[in-house]
């Protein structure tokens, strides 16, 4: 569904991804992880184009783009088929749970009102807030705004979502709640790349991991070799440090 091949990305000086190559397939839930700084988000910023790459190719569904060249088009058509998960959930304030996720719907994917309410419901039930509805985000905890954010993802349908550290502004007994709803989608058949700390989680939930380490690829592996039988020392070193 997704490969990327050689993403390199500098901010001024700083090479902060040095060719960085990643294979998605459709159900696949690929997570990132890697010390603080590595590159990890800029990686997931690249590939949604929230990031200008300086370099990178980028084959989606068949379709080939090259990272530092790529038409406002291009980038414009792609989004509408992909999805992404803000740290700090990126909600309108002024606006209520439903009316965050109909807004969209409505604006960009051409729903009526109605239907775009009777979709919105359905997806906030989906996240279990349906009782939600009315609530304006300050009178959400961080877990149930992280939860309408990822509802108003699921809002485009979308073939994959990036997930940008999700409960990293979370206390940790909201956290549960977030990672639960994500595993429920990964037991959907959701395509999925999760930039994450939450190692326990990752593992959990993983059908492919990348270990990123000063903007390299340490090791890209499916799930089971990457945290069972890891092939780099360096991973098994950085996985011992959460066990
Ligand atoms: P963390 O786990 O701490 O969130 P990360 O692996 O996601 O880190 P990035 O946020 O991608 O790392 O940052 C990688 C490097 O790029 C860091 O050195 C960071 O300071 C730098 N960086 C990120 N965004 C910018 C920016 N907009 N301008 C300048 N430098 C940036």
């Amino acid at each position: 569904m997704l490969t990327v091949r050689g993403v390199e990305k500098r901010f001024g000086d700083e090479p902060v991804l040095k060719g960085v190559d990643l294979e998605v397939a459709k159900g696949d839930v690929v997570v990132v992880i890697g010390p603080s700084g590595s590159g990890k988000t800029t990686l997931l910023r690249c590939l949604n184009f929230l990031e200008h790459a300086d370099a990178g190719e980028l084959n989606f569904e068949g379709e080939t783009f090259n990272l530092a060249s790529i038409s406002r088009k291009d980038v414009l058509r792609i989004r509408r088929r992909t999805a992404f998960v803000f740290q700090n959930y990126n909600l309108f304030l002024n606006k209520t749970a439903l009316e965050n996720i109909t807004e969209p719907l409505i604006t960009a994917r051409g729903f009526s009102k109605k239907d775009a309410e009777e979709k919105g419901r359905a997806l906030l039930e989906r996240v279990g807030l349906s009782d939600r509805a009315d609530n304006y985000p300050s009178e959400l905890s961080g877990g149930q705004q992280q939860r309408v954010a990822i509802a108003r993802a699921l809002g485009g349908s979308p073939d994959i979502i990036y997930f940008d550290e999700p409960t990293s502004a979370l206390d940790p007994e909201l956290t549960e709640s977030v990672l639960a709803t994500i595993r429920s989608l990964a037991a959907e058949g959701m395509t999925m790349i999760v930039v994450t700390h939450e190692i326990g989680f990752a593992e959990s939930v993983a059908t492919k991991a990348l270990f990123l380490e000063a903007g390299r690829v340490v090791e890209f592996a499916d799930a089971d070799t990457f945290f069972r039988h890891p092939k780099e020392a360096r991973t098994r070193a950085f996985l011992e440090t959460f066990r």
